[in-house]
């Protein structure tokens, strides 16, 4: 039960306070974990401003830095079943999703790991004889880590690997809802020989912990990923002492098909695209542009296929996706939806609680598509962060006044995360994925990515990149050091006049 961890000692919340985590999928206990409070917060903060401050790791050479890194990926690699377990039943997502996430943790690990001896800065010629001038990097210091509950570990290994690579410390706060994965790995870290006070852990609500995190003077930065509003609240709280902020907030991703699309290909990646995990995905494909000469058909296919898409648990075989996280997270997507209608949506499949043995005592909702939908309604504009596609239509005259209206509709958002073009035409692909306003593009694919290449958003889908090596540059400050190997006075100031006088 004392999973905080503070200054190298784990322990419970300073008021006794503690959260029982359930399983969105059954409501079974999972495990009971300290709520720590605004004070416990403070404390974790000063250890890790001390252990910035005082203690070896920001000077740990990097290799060594890299080598912890290795030694946590392995670490994952022999225990992935286990922590894959932890993360399914906090999440209640199927195991085989939680041990692909296992996997790509362990891959960004090791890129990090890679990262960190990777760039120790460059030599600037300044044209001025006798001076030696460089530019250095240096870890950016304390930072704030906060993190959501869709991917707990994954979205939380974007953070520290890059945070530990850097020679940072931190304080993680992963999200109240999934607290077991971010346990799992502090515990780890300071088992592999992570010195007192880098990584620190506190579990609790936002409106608990969060204003501590994001104000205190002693942080120099604040990574977070989440919704758009706290993201907003958060930069506001960081305004006053000038933190370096980085935002990964959500989106309302466009999914735009051509009629000349591999056909097969762009209906099944359609359906990944929205319903993999419930459509708790960042970058979910939730807006469906389609073509309108393959309007009907194609949507009368999704439509049938996606009321088969079956539900169930984390150890159910035939499952194919999980429930929503909470009982409040379900209301807000039956609300969405019911205001789509409302607007004028038209319901084609879904939209009502499933029943069936295994379901009833889970935050299940199923695979749900709104046709008839343009950008003036919520239902376009606004994220579910559920399993609901809305559908809206483009057509041209000609083939440059088509990809005009794709465009236009794809970037009429806020938001700027992801999306995808189908199209068999190459020039087309091109010329549609330069013109979105979105931070990743797939062509003729949909949500892989790697951790070599950055992620982030455009627009109010956040601030800054994580992953690729801009992900690392977010935990460094550069610094220039001018070197005059031949000191000499400057020659700006001159006392021969009065000494004459
Ligand atoms: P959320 O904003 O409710 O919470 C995210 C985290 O912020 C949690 O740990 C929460 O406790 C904390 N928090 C809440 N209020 C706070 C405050 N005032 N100060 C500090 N911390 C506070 O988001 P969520 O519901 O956990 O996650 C879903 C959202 O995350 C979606 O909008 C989704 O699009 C987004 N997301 C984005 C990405 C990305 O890469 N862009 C990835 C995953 C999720």
């Amino acid at each position: 039960m004392s999973d905080l961890f503070i200054a190298g000692t784990w322990r419970d919340a300073s008021d006794g306070a503690s959260r029982e985590i359930r399983c969105p999928a059954d409501g079974a206990l999972v495990r009971t974990v300290p709520e720590a409070t605004a004070a416990d917060a403070v404390d974790a903060v000063r250890a890790a401003r001390d252990a910035f401050d005082n203690g070896p790791w920001p000077r740990t050479p990097s290799p060594e830095r890299a080598a912890l890194l290795h030694r946590l990926a392995d670490r994952l690699t022999a225990e992935r079943e286990d922590v894959a377990r932890l993360e399914a039943l906090d999440t209640g997502k199927r195991m085989v999703e939680a041990r692909i996430d296992m996997d790509d943790i362990i891959g960004v690990f090791r890129h990090f790991a890679s990262l960190a001896q990777a760039d120790a800065g460059r030599v600037v010629d300044p044209g001025v004889p006798g001076v030696a001038s460089r530019v250095v990097h240096e870890p950016v210091g304390v930072c704030s880590l906060i993190t959501p509950w869709n991917f707990p570990f994954l979205q939380t290994s974007w953070k520290v690997a890059p945070a530990l690579a850097a020679g940072c410390t931190f304080v993680l706060k992963p999200s109240e809802l999934t607290p077991s994965t971010a346990v799992w790995l502090v515990r780890t870290l300071a088992e592999e020989g992570l010195p007192d006070g880098v990584a620190n852990l506190v579990l609790g609500a936002g409106d608990r912990v969060g204003p501590t995190l994001t104000e205190a003077p002693e942080v120099d930065l604040v990574s977070f990923t989440g919704g758009l509003v706290t993201g907003r609240r958060i930069m506001a709280s960081a305004a006053p002492t000038v933190k370096k902020i980085a935002l990964e907030l959500g989106g309302k991703n466009p999914n735009i098909v051509f009629a000349d699309a591999d056909r097969e290909a762009a209906l099944d990646n359609a359906l990944t695209a929205a319903f993999l995990d419930s459509g708790q995905v960042c970058s979910a494909g939730t807006r469906l542009i389609i073509e309108d000469s393959i309007h009907e058909e194609f949507v009368d296919e999704l439509v049938e296929r996606a009321g088969r898409i079956r539900l169930g648990g984390p150890d159910d075989p035939d499952a194919q996706t999980g429930p929503l996280i909470s009982a409040a997270h379900r209301e807000k997507v039956e609300a969405y939806v019911a205001a789509g209608v409302a607007e004028g949506a038209v319901l084609r499949v879904g939209g009502q609680r499933p029943s069936g043995p295994g379901l009833e005592d889970g935050f299940y909702y199923p695979p749900t598509i709104l046709d008839g939908c343009s950008a003036d309604m919520s239902c376009v504009q606004d994220e579910s962060f559920g399993p609901v596609l809305t559908v809206e239509r483009f057509t041209g005259e000609d083939p440059e006044a088509l990809e005009e209206a794709a465009v236009s509709i794809a970037n009429d958002t806020i938001y700027g995360l992801a999306g995808a073009v189908w199209t068999r035409d190459g020039g087309r692909a091109e010329r549609v994925a330069a013109r979105l306003r979105h931070g990743t593009i797939w062509i003729n694919d949909y949500h892989p990515y790697v951790p070599q290449a950055e992620w982030g958003g455009f627009k109010q889908s956040g601030i800054g990149r994580e992953l690729g090596l801009a992900g690392l540059e977010e935990y460094r400050e550069a610094k220039h050091i001018w070197h005059n190997t031949r000191p000499a006075p400057s020659g700006w100031w001159d006392d021969t006049d009065r000494s004459s006088q």
